[in-house]
């Protein structure tokens, strides 16, 4: 009764988790195939994130930026080593942040070469965040109304019609913001020869390319970073969701020559990159490069299980799936706790799944079977 009433949230109260399931105050067992939304990468008690955090707040929990951080610094060494090229890292604490830092990035590049360009072009249906500039970046009514004035500076196209992304092109324009895969979107997917022209147009006219990876990133497409599925040489990508295991941590990756544009004082962050976040994020990323063979595998074992559904459209890669339905899904991760899963409903008809990445075949037997057990009689 004392909380703003921002979340409509489901009648449930976990109380602890232990790998892909949770358990609630009475002790029922749910697999989990949202992992608070794409956060818990390694699932629930993973034993080295706890031991690596636990370790870590005996010694120093947050150390302000005004000093050196060698957490910080092996992460980034870790992010950038698995970058296309050369590039530096900075360290928040959600993906909002690190999209307000990748818009404020783009401007300042333009404004140390002397050149007037500012304005970014972010596809329809994307989502970036809900501060004030990555909720303009983001191409949706219903995230934006009753907000204005937003922030100046953001023309929409469409996603997949190079045409609209051609037309959104004006002189003043410095960088084009979009996601490999919309995740809240309604997991759809951008086509590769749509961001292969992308691509080019970036290249001839100077643009910058921003990659929206909070969602798609560490390795939940089966790939570390989504962008390399398409053969993409982002400029600037922004991680957050799973990076930290759990724990709050974005991230904001640059090559090295846009990178410099951020000198001292120009941005930062009190919490950003402090040493439990990031002790977290270096267990996860260690592991989850293991992982990605798995994720790849159990993650076509999923889909083509959903297919087999025969329900709807399935969508998305590697741990990051949807199953567009024909009618309104927003009852059905209620009807899905009472079968024991856990799943989500975006974009009113599409079913997401982002389980832990640490999901094995067992499980996606487990989630099908319990999965058609709650679309029965409703599709
Ligand atoms: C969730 C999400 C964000 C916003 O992240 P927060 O941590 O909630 O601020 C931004 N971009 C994408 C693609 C996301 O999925």
């Amino acid at each position: 009764m004392h909380l703003m009433e921002t979340y409509r949230r489901l009648p449930v109260s976990f109380v602890r988790g232990e790998g892909v399931y949770l358990y609630d105050e009475k002790g029922n067992r749910y697999l989990d195939l949202v992992a608070g939304v794409a956060v818990n990468a390694l699932g629930y008690a993973h034993q080295e994130l706890t031991r690596s955090l636990c370790e870590q707040a005996g010694k120093l929990l947050h150390l302000s930026n005004l000093f050196e951080n060698p957490w910080q610094e092996e992460l980034a060494r870790e992010l950038v080593n698995l970058f296309w090229t050369r590039g530096r890292v900075f360290f928040c604490n959600s993906g909002a942040e690190a999209n307000e830092g990748a818009i404020k990035l783009a401007r300042k590049y333009f404004r140390e070469r002397g050149e007037e360009r500012y304005r970014i072009i972010t596809l329809r249906n994307s989502f970036h965040g809900r501060t004030f500039g990555a909720m303009s970046a983001t191409a949706q009514e219903k995230v934006q109304r009753g907000f204005e004035p937003l922030l100046e500076g953001f023309d929409y196209a469409e996603l997949n019609d190079i045409h609209s992304v051609l037309r959104a092109v004006r002189k003043d324009t410095a960088g084009i913001l979009l996601e490999v895969i919309q995740g809240e979107g309604g997991i759809r997917e951008a086509r590769e020869d749509f961001l292969r022209e992308i691509q080019e147009l970036c290249r001839a006219e100077g643009l910058l390319l921003l990659v929206d990876e909070v969602q798609t990133g560490v390795g939940r497409t089966g790939r570390f970073y989504a962008y390399e599925h398409y053969g993409l040489e982002p400029d600037i990508l922004t991680l957050a969701k799973g990076l930290g295991g759990g724990v709050p941590i974005g991230a904001l990756l640059a090559r090295e020559e846009v990178a410099k544009a951020f000198g001292p004082g120009s941005h930062g962050s009190t919490f950003g990159g402090n040493p439990l976040a990031c002790a977290g994020a270096r267990v996860v990323v260690e592991e989850v490069k293991k992982l990605l063979p798995q994720i790849e595998r159990v993650g076509k074992y999923f889909k083509e299980g959903l297919k087999k559904l025969e329900v709807g459209e399935v969508r998305g890669r590697g741990l990051m799936l949807g199953l567009e339905l024909e009618k309104d899904c927003t009852e059905l991760p209620l009807r899905a706790l009472e079968k024991g899963i856990v799943i989500n409903c975006t974009a009113q008809k599409v079913l997401r799944f982002l389980p832990p990445l640490i999901l094995e075949e067992v499980h996606v037997e487990e989630a099908l079977s319990k999965l058609r057990e709650t679309l029965l009689g409703v599709v």
